[in-house]
């Protein structure tokens, strides 16, 4: 075998396991294996979990933010800095920014990927081309889905659906949408489900982006993703305004978002750095009720969303950090919350983006990382160390850290 994981602790109270790697795959799972492997990683009772999944990410605009400031943090802002930004972006430009952004986040233990590559009449395919291309450059070190994405709108943007259509011939997995920022949100969906069933493929939509609950299309969502046979295949970033909603009014949301199987990330840092602006006092948190969505059985995942642009000014690609902030935001906190929160950026966004043979069991992929923590429970709260990072069945990172403390 090519790689076997000695002493590894895949859940809390368990007794430790032994994990054997071959040809890209997990092939045993047993306790004291004695068999002959290339490379033998002694965890000694560390533990092992699927690789992190950022479900929710934009390379193309991301380490731009010390090119000009969003001085008042507000959405609106954020947008106009960046469409400012947009036509100074060349292709080497957004190249070296996202490739410095994928190695700022594989490191961290992430081997899939979901991004959304704008595109527009103005600016062309200029950031499309070149995530494509580092898709395929960094296919040894992490999946990335592409996800065709309307920025400036759809039918507000002329020329933008016939974009969205070269855009899947040319690979995009994913068709994007954002209905908040178009003229029609319910005319802007089904021009994404036209498309996404033309080229049967799944939809991810930025959705209800607000303090507010106003103007929301969550419900036609809903709606539309049951009558076109989308159940699963269905995925909204933001939904904040969500969080706005009585339970009265939320309660039968949920249950109609349930019934729909759409996954929500919730895009924590984002969301508190623009939300809740214009309160000038009693602030709100202004992220998506992550608890109510989770107990009405929707499927939540937590994901990074914009690094260090107008949008989101800070981040260091460590998906455990976005994880931890969600924790207060979302009082997230308890026991028996905190335990629901490594499957948001583990299982659930695998599920979420259609991942086949994910997971620590024999046969699934071997996309796997070793934590430098001892308690399955602490995975987050620890931050620990990524000690290794094993995807399709090959070691990719190895870190080592001493710490001394001198008394
Ligand atoms: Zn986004």
């Amino acid at each position: 075998m090519d790689i076997l994981l000695k002493n590894v602790r895949l859940n809390d109270g368990e007794s430790l396991k032994d994990v054997a790697i071959e040809d890209g795959r997990i092939t045993a799972i047993e306790e004291n294996m004695t068999a002959i492997a290339e490379r033998v990683i002694d965890a000694d009772g560390r533990v092992l979990i699927p690789g992190f999944i950022e479900s929710h990410l934009h390379l193309d605009k991301a380490l731009i933010a010390d090119r000009k400031p969003n001085n008042s943090g507000t959405l609106k802002e954020a947008i106009s800095v960046t469409a400012e930004l947009k036509p100074t972006f060349t292709k080497e430009d957004i190249y070296d920014r996202a490739k410095r952004t994928l190695d700022m986040i594989i490191p961290n233990g992430v081997t899939a990927i979901r991004t959304h590559s704008e595109f527009d009449p103005a600016q062309g395919f200029t950031g499309f081309e070149i995530v494509l291309k580092l898709k395929e450059e960094y296919k040894n070190l992490v999946d990335i889905q592409v996800v065709a994405f309307p920025q400036e709108g759809i039918i507000k943007s002329p020329g933008t659906e016939e974009m969205m259509n070269q855009a899947m011939e040319m690979g995009a997995d994913v068709v994007g949408g954002i209905p908040y920022n178009d003229s029609d949100a319910e005319k802007h969906i089904d021009i994404v489900f036209k498309i996404a069933k033309k080229y049967n493929k799944p939809v991810d939509i930025h959705a209800e982006f607000s303090d507010e609950a106003t103007d929301m299309s969550i419900e036609y969502l809903c709606k539309k993703t049951i009558a076109e046979g989308y159940q699963g295949k269905v995925s909204v970033g933001h939904l904040t305004a969500l969080h706005a909603l009585p339970k009265a009014e939320l309660d039968p949301i949920i249950a109609k978002m349930a019934e729909a199987g759409i996954s929500v990330m919730a895009l924590t840092a984002t969301d508190l750095h623009l939300g809740a602006r214009n309160d000038e006092y009693n602030v709100r948190r202004a992220v998506t009720p992550i608890r109510k969505l989770r107990d009405g059985g929707v499927n939540m995942c937590i994901a990074t969303n914009n690094i260090r642009n107008a949008f989101t000014p800070y981040g260091n690609g460590d998906i455990l950090q976005t994880a931890m902030l969600t924790i207060p935001v979302g009082h997230l906190g308890g026991a028996n919350d905190l335990k629901t929160v490594l499957p948001m950026i583990t299982e659930n966004p695998a599920k979420a983006i259609g991942l086949v043979d994910y997971g620590i069991a024999v046969g699934n992929k071997a996309d796997v990382v070793l934590l430098d923590t001892k308690i399955k429970g602490n995975a987050i709260i620890d931050i620990p160390t990524r000690l290794f990072v094993i995807k399709n069945g090959k070691v990719t990172v190895e870190s080592t850290k001493e710490t001394i403390i001198h008394r």
